[in-house]
């Protein structure tokens, strides 16, 4: 249970020595009791006030780090119950499925096609995290070597799915290498499988059949000195699943119930009867705060809407999504190309990026800071003027690049074309299209 800023400030110093950066220990009491200042900032904690201090200043829902490697991820971590508040830190893992009795040569070929299912966006590497290998028949040789093949042949990381302790040993022996997720201790097998995920330093996952059966099973592991736990509640009907994720993350935030402070698993895979429905159910599961969601297969159809769905969820609402400011080339440009420039809000770049090079003419696009703003709003801001973009265009380095000395900018920006002219003296600026569906046709005359 989380400490009250009353209960923190009678731990710390009270000498009020502001060196947190505050006037008063018990103003950083408060702050540390809601988030908003981090335990570390007071040098004069003593060890055992710390030691009580660092429940009230762990996140309400534990981070849980799960696998090795580029697909490795932390599920859990949150601190609020919706994004407009702060943030969501952790983005919802995807994960796909495959029995242990999947035949070598057909789980390789699987695990090819999954792993070209990656998207760029704003500079970032779309791609699912994990694969559940699911035991099939209790047979532990062939979960282990399922387990090894996914593990050493793939970037995947893996959820060792078995009720089995014998099972799961062999698995972890196989795959352990590659930190998995044990999925899952019941209430008949608590005791081996946190002995197992203990011993091993493995994250676990606990499976009761609804919330509040959850909790003696968490605080039994707890017990055991386990931290790294992932939650099921057993829900595999829409309305009572939203509701479990809706309580689960309610009780963590809402009642510091330390119980259910973990990220939850979820299993779409097991609640649909096709592949549409499932990821439907995927996507309520991303918004309303799954941790890990199972997947029956990865498709291109499914996985990319929800990569760019969980992109959205997890995304600062406060801070405007950005592109890196710089020269892009499009279509392979040379020294006689046109030369655009626009602002580096993430949405104006691609759409712009894209219709030039749908216009399949060789263009340099410039992308110029304008703090995430659109072009109307930077220009409205200040953060597009005609001063900044010309002074941008000569440090750019772009002028060594071509041979000419015309630059395009956005129709909605027109206004800034005199004071670049100003600033590039001897440069021609056109004004392009307002809007950007209009780019090829207006390349394509030109
Ligand atoms: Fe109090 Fe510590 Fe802050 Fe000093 S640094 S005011 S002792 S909380």
């Amino acid at each position: 249970m989380a400490l009250t800023g009353i209960q923190i400030f009678k731990l710390l110093p009270k000498t009020n020595c502001k060196e947190c950066g505050v006037p008063t220990c018990l103003a950083f009491a408060m702050n540390l009791a809601s988030g908003k200042a981090e335990l570390d900032s007071c040098p004069y904690v003593s060890d055992e006030a710390r030691a009580q201090l660092a429940e009230a200043s762990a996140p309400p829902i534990r981070p849980v780090a799960v696998g090795k490697g580029v697909r490795a991820f932390t599920a859990g971590g949150e601190t609020v119950l919706y994004r407009h508040e702060k943030t969501f830190f952790n983005p919802t893992a995807l994960a796909a499925q495959v029995g242990s009795d999947t035949p070598e040569d057909a789980l390789k070929a699987t695990l090819v096609k999954w792993n070209a299912l990656q998207y760029e966006r704003v500079g970032l590497n779309l791609r699912p995290e994990l694969v559940v290998v699911k035991d099939v028949g209790g047979d532990a040789a062939a979960f282990a070597k399922t387990a090894k093949t996914v593990a050493e042949t793939s970037e995947f990381n893996v959820v060792l799915m078995t009720e089995d302790a014998a099972v799961m040993k062999a698995g972890i022996e196989a795959a352990g290498f590659k930190r998995p997720l044990m999925y899952a201790a019941t209430a008949a097998t608590i005791d081996d499988f946190g002995a197992m995920a203990k011993e091993n330093n493995l994250p676990l996952a606990v499976k009761a059949d609804s919330v509040d059966a959850l909790v003696p099973l968490t605080e039994k592991l707890t017990g055991m000195g386990l931290k790294d736990i992932v939650i099921d509640p057993g829900s595999r009907e829409i309305k009572q699943n939203l509701q479990d994720n809706i309580v689960i993350r309610r009780a963590a935030l809402k009642s510091g119930n330390r119980a259910l402070g973990f990220p939850t698993i979820n299993f779409p895979c097991e609640m649909a009867g096709n592949a549409d429905m499932e990821t439907l159910i995927a996507a309520m599961q991303i918004a309303k705060y799954g941790g890990i969601i199972v997947l029956s297969d990865f498709n291109a159809e499914g996985v990319f809407p929800l990569l760019l769905e969980r992109l959205n969820i997890f995304t600062d609402p406060q801070r405007p999504m950005t592109v890196t400011e710089g020269i892009y080339e499009i279509n392979n440009p040379d020294e006689n190309s046109p030369i655009l420039v626009t602002t580096n809000f993430a949405l104006t770049y691609f759409i712009v990026s894209g219709e030039t090079e749908g216009s399949k003419v060789p263009s340099w696009l410039l992308i110029k800071d304008s703090e995430g703003l659109s072009v109307l709003t930077g220009w409205a801001a200040g953060k597009f003027s005609g001063d900044d973009v010309g002074a941008f265009v000569k440090k750019c380095g772009i002028m060594d690049k071509v041979k000419h000395k015309e630059i395009i900018i956005p129709g909605y920006a027109a206004a800034i074309a005199g004071d670049m002219e100003e600033e590039l003296p001897g440069w021609t600026i056109t004004v392009g299209p307002r809007e950007a569906a209009l780019i090829p046709a207006f390349l394509k005359s030109r």
